[in-house]
């Protein structure tokens, strides 16, 4: 397919510019001649060549408006055009972020809403809806820990980390000074809790678990964890990208945990992917609100009001609320289904990630073989040992049946990891053809591994080079 830059013919025109109507100035009055450019290489096409090269480019990609999307720990469920709806109303699109408080009662009004409806729905005093990912809100978390104990004088160096987790924890730790140590997983795929219990010491500042955790195990001993790591006067943080395994189920409030950061961009429905805006609000149990960032909305006789006056707050986490419409859009989501609507959508996660996990046992290792809540991890082993076929051919193959890959090679503690995270929005349909692509890729491992390794041959682009485009990414054009 040709660029849009190969496809310019000078002169062609998609848009005409009216005359204009005030006075000309020269430009070379106002700003240096050497900084100006006499001509700027841009495409010239017509309205229609724009438009079939942009449709064009869209159906080689793939997206969940595309087709099945099961990457697991990524909760890529369907985005209801609702949420794009009332994110495109004009008073919402049109606000400028330095708008006065008083010119934007609405929009604070949403603000504290969400921050409200987020502590209900998790069992938390309070929610901050300043970061801007699941990564930054675990960046906000850990940073309200580390004031915590900076305020009282206490030195605590380590963070508990366990082995299951995302590589974004051990980060966050490390990004605020702490040393990440890891706690094992038992055989269960849970905390190992003598180990906790040899780790937790008064060095701590606490222990970062995702629950469920990336085995899409829920951990058993959760209350016995929480027990272990408050009785040495640390925290436990939950990272809950993946909230739709539980809410309206449970909530980590009640479960003991102190923090909690969320990803809207996945439990509540707004796109994400290529790097779009995202939402990471960071909720606190009561005896951590005064760390929160600054400046928090509040509330005073029915009108909204930026507060500054926490003198505990670890301050701004962000300048702007640049992703606004990320926030109106998990609104929507929320208020469109209500409390009944939110238990269902966990009820329906977990039933679909089992029904995939019973399906596919068969013929894939699952090394953790327990119920399982919003997602399941299958192993590649028993493919690599009879045929020598790898999870990444298995995931190649699979863009040739029209879906895109689950994660793969994540969680680092099972060989060869398949993560598969169907969501709750999908029908029995099209969960039993995943289901049927996948066994039959098994049995063309077996039968004919050559059209495995050999795999995408459908897709507009075959194997990458994934070292030489991640060493020497390629992504100019030049004329
Ligand atoms: C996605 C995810 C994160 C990171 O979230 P970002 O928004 O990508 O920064 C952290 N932890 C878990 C378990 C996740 O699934």
């Amino acid at each position: 397919m040709d660029l849009i830059f190969e496809k310019s013919r000078s002169g062609r025109r998609a848009s005409r510019i009216p005359e204009s109507d005030v006075p000309e100035i020269s430009v070379n009055t106002v700003i240096d001649n050497h900084l100006l450019r006499d001509s700027v290489d841009l495409p010239e096409v017509s309205e229609l060549d724009l438009i079939r090269h942009y449709t064009e480019l869209s159906r080689r990609n793939f997206g969940v408006d595309a087709g099945f999307y099961p990457l697991g720990s990524c909760t890529m469920k369907y985005n209801p055009k609702i949420n794009e709806d009332v994110a495109g109303l004009s008073g919402f699109t049109g606000l400028h972020p330095y708008a006065h408080a008083s010119m934007c009662q609405g929009n604070l009004c949403l603000m504290y809403e969400l921050q409200r409806m987020l502590s209900e729905i998790f069992g938390m005093a309070d929610f901050t809806l300043q970061p801007s990912a699941g990564a930054h809100g675990e960046l906000t978390g850990v940073m309200m820990m580390k004031k915590h104990f900076d305020t009282r004088g206490e030195q605590r160096t380590r963070i508990l980390i366990p082995d299951a987790a995302h590589g974004t924890n051990p980060a966050s730790g490390a990004l605020c000074g702490f040393q990440a140590v890891t706690v094992r997983s038992n055989e269960e795929g849970g905390v190992d809790i003598d180990h906790l219990n040899e780790l937790m010491t008064e060095e701590v500042a606490g222990l970062m678990l995702t629950n469920p955790n990336t085995l899409g195990l829920f951990e058993r001993n959760i209350e016995m964890v929480a027990r272990i790591v408050h009785a040495e006067g640390g925290f436990l943080y939950c990272d809950g990208a993946n909230a739709n395994a539980f809410m309206g189920r449970t909530r980590p409030g009640d479960l003991g945990f102190d923090i909690i950061q969320l990803n809207l961009h996945k439990t509540f429905s707004t796109p994400h992917g290529c790097g779009g805006p995202g939402s990471g609000p960071v909720g606190v149990a009561e005896h951590l609100v005064s760390y929160l960032p600054v400046p928090r909305i509040i509330e005073k006789n029915g009108s909204y009001e930026w507060d500054d006056d926490y003198p505990d707050s670890i301050g701004k986490v962000k300048a702007f609320y640049g992703n606004f419409n990320v926030m109106v859009k998990a609104y929507t989501y929320i208020r469109t289904l209500g409390p009944d609507g939110l238990r269902k959508t966990s009820d329906m996660a977990v039933l679909n990630a089992n029904y995939v996990k019973e399906k596919l046992k068969p013929y894939y290792d699952l090394p953790y073989d327990r119920p399982c809540m919003h997602e399941c991890v299958f192993s590649g082993r028993r493919q690599v040992r009879e045929s020598g076929i790898h999870t990444a051919d298995i995931a190649k193959r699979l863009l040739d049946y029209g879906f895109h890959p689950p994660t793969i090679y994540f969680p680092i503690i099972v060989p060869e990891a398949i993560m598969i995270e169907p969501n709750e929005t999908e029908s029995r349909e099209t969960l039993d053809s995943f289901c049927d692509a996948m066994i039959a890729i098994a049995r063309e491992a077996k039968e004919n591994p050559d059209s495995v390794t050999s795999a995408p041959h459908t897709t507009p682009v075959k194997r990458l080079d994934d070292v030489l485009a991640a060493r020497k990414p390629d992504v100019c054009w030049c004329s």
